[in-house]
């Protein structure tokens, strides 16, 4: 971190945080050294695309770039979770409505020449009554089930298309008995561990069990990595709260969540979500076609720069990428056109702060009153040290505009997890004896790396020494 190149361009502050999943279309390391300096802050592997060898390549490239760029970014490993698959056809199936059709969960064959798929869930027909609506490839296809037996869900084609080969299956508000974790999942998460990724993001969160699970998964392996719920179904919103508080961080998954849901309701599960995390103090990712046509185009719809302009004002903690970056053509320019919305949002925000987060301790009012204050006292930001996090995550809770929480800290694995909390610029650095030479020694950094001018107020938050006690301290001082 120290040995920052001349070339690294200084980057513009900014709340909002930036997400990009890895592929083909980012994975070249000439492209990956243009989007970490052009400044995402988080790299996402997707395990339901990604093999080990290619994994453990692409977690070595992106830490190489980091640090031949001088520029760290945290990475996420995003396990695929409980999910109930179409098997292997001897062709695609152009469906027609009306047809029938009959899954197989435990296998078996075609019967009375009605169209016989396989499915990767064996309790299939136990949880499917009558009536249930089937969703395949994304919604694309709907079925309904007409009758359903443990070896056999007949169907009738309500919304055709053609059927491909391992489709995912959605079924929208069934509660699927299947484990947090499937053996892939197991075998991902190892390797995660063991190549000491930063966060670990799980599919298709139901309860906050699912996430007790991969919490005693990470412990016994003495895994210091965040878990982030992906909310992506309707059992997710019923324990929202729990979800929540079980998990370090929590990710609005889009794609699938607009199938589990009526669509309608989309927008309103967002901005609940959103304001949940934030009350709760655990950052929160906004997820999926956020740049969809750019996939192709190398512009945005005008939908969605609006979109991803409500979820900069919203103060979601970040923005991702899926298939923006994972196989579309633009993938640098989708990393600028967000970086460009957010800095327009975010610059024209007033002042103000979240005034309604719940404060517990002393130290939460201590918190806020450094808040308070630099809002007060122009365009101050704030110092703070921390050795876990904790203190920056509730700065950040407080959602103060246009107020810089630059976080201190001497833990690598701290430094990254703060890479996707609101508004904190981390930094990595040995901590001085005494509080006064930390003070110091964050100034002198803020000063050499452009951040702040000589001049600027700062409020420092920091213990102080009274009397042989250690007590904490709010301070206004500018830089010098
Ligand atoms: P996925 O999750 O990309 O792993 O499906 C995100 C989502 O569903 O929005
Ligand atoms: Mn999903």
């Amino acid at each position: 971190m120290n040995s920052t190149p001349a070339t690294l361009p200084k980057q513009a502050y900014r709340h909002t945080k930036i997400i990009f999943t890895l592929g083909p279309a980012s994975a070249e390391e000439g492209m990956m050294e243009q989007l970490i300096l052009a400044g995402v802050d988080v790299c996402r592997l997707n395990m339901a695309h990604a093999d080990h060898t290619w994994t453990r390549t692409m977690i070595k490239r992106v830490r190489e770039v980091c640090l031949r760029t001088g520029r760290q970014i945290a990475i996420l490993m995003d396990v695929k979770g409980p999910e109930i698959r179409t098997g292997d056809l001897a062709s695609p199936v152009e469906l027609v409505a009306g047809q029938l059709i009959d899954l197989l969960p435990q296998g078996g064959g075609s019967e009375d020449g009605i169209l016989a798929v396989p499915v990767n869930y064996p309790g299939l027909g136990r949880d499917v009554p009558a009536g249930t609506m089937v969703l395949v490839d994304s919604g694309l296809i709907r079925l309904e089930v007409l009758s359903a037996v443990a070896t056999r869900v007949r169907c009738r084609v309500i919304v055709p298309a053609k059927l491909g080969n391992r489709r995912h299956i959605n079924l929208p508000g069934v509660k699927v008995r299947l484990p947090a974790l499937t053996a892939k999942d197991r075998a991902d998460i190892a390797v995660g561990v063991e190549e000491k990724i930063d966060f670990f993001a799980l599919s298709f969160v139901r309860e906050a069990d699912d996430i007790d699970i991969l919490r005693r998964v990470l412990s016994e392996a003495s895994s210091s990595a965040r878990i982030v719920a992906k909310i992506e179904d309707q059992s997710a919103i019923a324990n929202l709260d729990e979800i929540i508080s079980a998990s370090d961080a929590v990710m609005v998954a889009r794609g699938d969540l607009g199938i589990e849901v009526p669509m309608e309701d989309l927008p309103l599960i967002q901005k609940r979500t959103v304001d949940a995390c934030i009350r709760l103090r655990k950052p929160v990712i906004v997820a999926t076609h956020m740049l969809e046509s750019m996939i192709s185009s190398p512009v945005p719809t005008r939908a969605e720069v609006s979109d991803i302009a409500t979820a900069v004002w919203s103060t979601a903690d970040a923005i991702m990428l899926s298939g923006e970056t994972t196989t579309g053509l633009y993938p640098l320019e989708c990393v600028q056109v967000m970086k460009k919305i957010a800095g327009r949002m975010e610059g024209s925000a007033t002042k103000g702060y979240n005034n309604s987060l719940p404060l517990k301790t002393h130290k939460d009012r201590l918190l806020r009153s450094a808040v308070t204050l630099a809002q007060e006292i122009g365009d101050a930001g704030i110092v703070v040290f921390t050795r876990s996090g904790l203190l920056p995550q509730t700065l950040a809770a407080l959602r103060a505009w246009r107020c810089p929480i630059y976080a201190f800290t001497d833990d690598p694995v701290v430094f990254r997890h703060m890479l996707l909390m609101w508004g904190v610029e981390p930094f990595l650095i040995e901590f001085a004896t005494g509080p006064e030479q930390c003070i110091r020694d964050a100034f002198a950094y803020l000063l050499r790396r452009g951040w702040v001018k000589t001049g600027d107020w700062m409020v420092v938050v920091t213990n102080a020494l009274a009397s042989e006690k250690t007590i904490d301290t709010i301070q206004m001082r500018p830089v010098e």
